[in-house]
C-alpha cells in the first residue's frame, strides 16, 4: 500500500504564487516516487493546476457540494470536478465542519456524491481539545465516520482515504505525539475492520494531521499505522513538504 502525502494549501496563494510553487514541488518529485503526492489548491486554480500538474502529481479539491446540479448559486459539484480531470476531493476537514455549518449528514452526503462521480475522498475526523481532554475521543471519531460511512459498500471503501486530525493540532505547531496518532489510527482501523472487513480495513489508508512538519514527519510515518500525511502549514513551503514527501518514502 502505498503512502500518501496531500497538501492542504486552504485560501493561500494568488494564482501566480500557487503556480511557482506547484511547479517547485513537481521539479523536487522523482518519476519512481512510491508515495503517491496530491495537491490541494484553492478552487478557482484547479482546472489550470490540473492540466499542469504532471504524471507524479496529483490535484485535489478542497471540498464539494452534497447536491448533484441546479440552482445552488456558489456551489460547484463533484460531477464538476470529474469533468475537470480532478480526481480526489477533501471532505469533512474541521475547518468546513467549524465554519461552515457542515454536519455529519453533510459530509456523509458530500461523501457519497464525490464516490458516485468516481471520485476519491479524503475524509476528515478528528476531535476538538475539550473532547480529547474529557476522554471521549475515540467516541467522537466513531461517531463521526459511522456518520460518513453509513450504509456504504466495502468496494465503495476503495475509493475513501481516512484523515485523522485533531483539531488541537491543526495550525497550532501542537502535533498529536507519535503515540497518540498511532493510538488514534489502531483504533480506526480495528473499527473498519469490524464495519468491513479484515482485507478493506488494511487496505485503507489512514493519514495524519496536524502540524506536521519536517521534524515529525519521519516519527509519525514510522507508526505502523500511519500511512502518510494532510498537510497544511508546512505543504505552502515547497522545501519543507518535499522533506515530509521523503519521510513518507522511508516508510
Ligand atoms: C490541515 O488543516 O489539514 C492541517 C493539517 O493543518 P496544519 O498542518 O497547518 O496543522
Amino acid at each position: 500500500m502505498k503512502n500518501i502525502v496531500a497538501g492542504n494549501w486552504k485560501s493561500n496563494k494568488l494564482l501566480h504564487e500557487a503556480m511557482e510553487l506547484m511547479n517547485e514541488v513537481k521539479s523536487g518529485l522523482s518519476d519512481t516516487l512510491s508515495t503517491e503526492v496530491i495537491i490541494a489548491p484553492p478552487a478557482p486554480y484547479l482546472s489550470v493546476m490540473t492540466g499542469q500538474a504532471g504524471e507524479t502529481l496529483q490535484v485535489a479539491s478542497q471540498q464539494c457540494s452534497a447536491t448533484g446540479s441546479g440552482a445552488f448559486t456558489g456551489e460547484f459539484t463533484s460531477a464538476m470536478l470529474a469533468s475537470c480531470n480532478i480526481n480526489w476531493v477533501i471532505i469533512g476537514h474541521s475547518e468546513r465542519r467549524q465554519g461552515y455549518g457542515e454536519t455529519n449528514d453533510a459530509v456523509r452526503d458530500k461523501l457519497y456524491a464525490a464516490l458516485d462521480s468516481g471520485l476519491h475522498v479524503l475524509l476528515c475526523c478528528g476531535e476538538s481539545l475539550e473532547v480529547r481532554e474529557s476522554g471521549a475521543h475515540f467516541d467522537w471519531v466513531q461517531n463521526q465516520l459511522s456518520h460518513a460511512l453509513e450504509g456504504l459498500s466495502n468496494e465503495a471503501m476503495d475509493g475513501v482515504v481516512v484523515a485523522y486530525e485533531p483539531i488541537w493540532a491543526i495550525g497550532t505547531g501542537k502535533t498529536a505525539s507519535s503515540q497518540q496518532a498511532q493510538e488514534m489510527h489502531a483504533f480506526i482501523r480495528t473499527w473498519l475492520t469490524n464495519r468491513f472487513d479484515q482485507a478493506t480495513a488494511q487496505a485503507c489508508r489512514i493519514l495524519y494531521g496536524g502540524s506536521c512538519k519536517p521534524s515529525n514527519a519521519d516519527e509519525l510515518f514510522a507508526q505502523p499505522d500511519v500511512n502518510g500525511g494532510l498537510i497544511g502549514g508546512a505543504s505552502l513551503k515547497a522545501a519543507d513538504f518535499l522533506a515530509i514527501v521523503a519521510a513518507a518514502e522511508k516508510h
